[in-house]
């Protein structure tokens, strides 16, 4: 949906009013006389409260009341992606409880790097998500198709970024329980990029959904996230720096190969550094998956599709995505899937050998990456 030029002059005039109004030039509005209006959304999304938002909205589009309606849906969850309007996500209102104070939220993105200077702020906690593991609930304690698992912890990873690395989330989740147990989150500055270049990068990606500005106040060299990273590994229990070698008692999933076996390796040169032996092997929950339910899926949506899992969150938004991916993982898992190692690297030969003789192999169209 667009809205057209003299709509956007209102809108921006009566934002121009509010205190919590983020800079921004009404400049990029003039070179075209028509905008979507995700685009508008994520331009203010983090930085207006609801009720600023509906009463603007209330006020100065009341003649397009489908409209209306649409950008304070889209507002009140905070996402440049809704849930998919299906009786499976009114399923997921009421596991997750129907109160104002358990709807949706987006998470709070300095909170998921340990930079959260607003957790005394009662409009701050209403209006982001502070608790990683609340789309995480499972009730499969009990579920009786569960196996032993090979390890106890599972690490998904989805990273994101293109030409180099962006935004590095790990969810730690016990293979038995199927619970959250911790999460490692970091937004990733490209090393070998100019200012310019990455400032474009990062409005192209993130600008969209409104997280550029947190990604350019939290950002860190690849180096470091990965110092950062061992050290949590290591506070789990999960590696030892003198002992290197792959983890204990915890794989990796990823969904596909791409994660681990092209790009690490890729922001390793690019950065410098040796590739970690933690990163050797991997779990393709692709693979488990066309082996467990003897069906393809090209993707993260296409799983959830399959399994009737709704999308939470903002597609392409590493976390979210990791979130997702994990959803799946607890499906599978509670229905009694057996997560292996699908992928090795050897670590002379560099060459990747993959276990499962059934596996997704013909060209794949990447999902968009950017
Ligand atoms: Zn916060």
């Amino acid at each position: 949906m667009h809205l057209s030029y003299p709509f956007i002059l209102k809108i921006l005039e009566n934002l121009s009013r509010g205190a919590e109004l983020k800079p921004f030039s009404t400049a990029a509005f003039m070179n075209s006389t028509r905008f979507p209006v995700s685009r508008i959304f994520s331009l203010f999304s983090r930085s207006l409260s609801p009720p600023i938002i509906n009463l603007l909205f209330n006020s100065t589009l009341p003649h397009v009341p489908s409209c209306k309606f649409s950008i304070i849906a889209q507002f009140s969850s905070s996402s440049s992606s809704l849930p998919p309007p299906s009786p499976l996500y009114a399923a997921m209102e009421t596991q997750v409880g129907s109160s104002s104070s358990s709807r949706w939220r987006p998470m709070c993105l300095y909170y998921t790097q340990g930079k959260c200077t607003q957790m005394d702020d009662s409009i701050h906690l209403e209006k982001f998500n502070h608790d990683c593991s609340r789309d995480l609930q499972v009730n499969a304690t009990d579920s009786d198709k569960k196996c032993s698992q090979d390890v106890d912890f599972l690490l998904v990873l989805d990273l994101e970024g293109k030409v180099e690395i962006l935004e590095f989330p790990v969810l730690l989740m016990d293979a038995k329980s199927l619970g959250l147990v911790d999460f490692f989150h970091r937004f990733v500055r490209p090393s070998k990029m100019s200012e310019q270049a990455i400032n474009k990068y990062i409005e192209g990606k993130y600008g969209e959904i409104g997280v550029d500005r947190v990604w350019h106040d939290t950002a860190l060299p690849f180096m470091e996230v990965i110092q950062q990273f061992e050290a949590w590994l290591t506070q789990h229990n999960l590696w030892k720096k003198e002992e290197g070698g792959c983890l204990a008692c915890a794989a990796f999933v990823t969904c596909g190969n791409w994660d681990l076996k092209t790009k690490i390796p890729q922001q390793c040169i690019v950065s410098g550094i040796k590739l970690p032996p933690y990163f050797m092997e991997w779990i393709n929950l692709k693979d488990v998956y066309l082996n467990f339910y003897g069906r393809e899926a090209r993707g993260m949506m296409s799983m959830m599709k399959q399994l009737e899992i709704p999308a939470l969150g903002s597609h392409h938004l590493g976390i979210d995505d990791s979130k997702n991916i994990a959803r799946v993982l607890q499906h599978m898992l509670a229905d009694g899937a057996l997560m292996q190692i699908t992928a090795r690297r050897h670590p002379e030969s560099q060459k990747v050998e993959f276990h499962y003789e059934n596996r997704i192999r013909a060209p794949q169209r990447r999902e968009r990456r950017l």
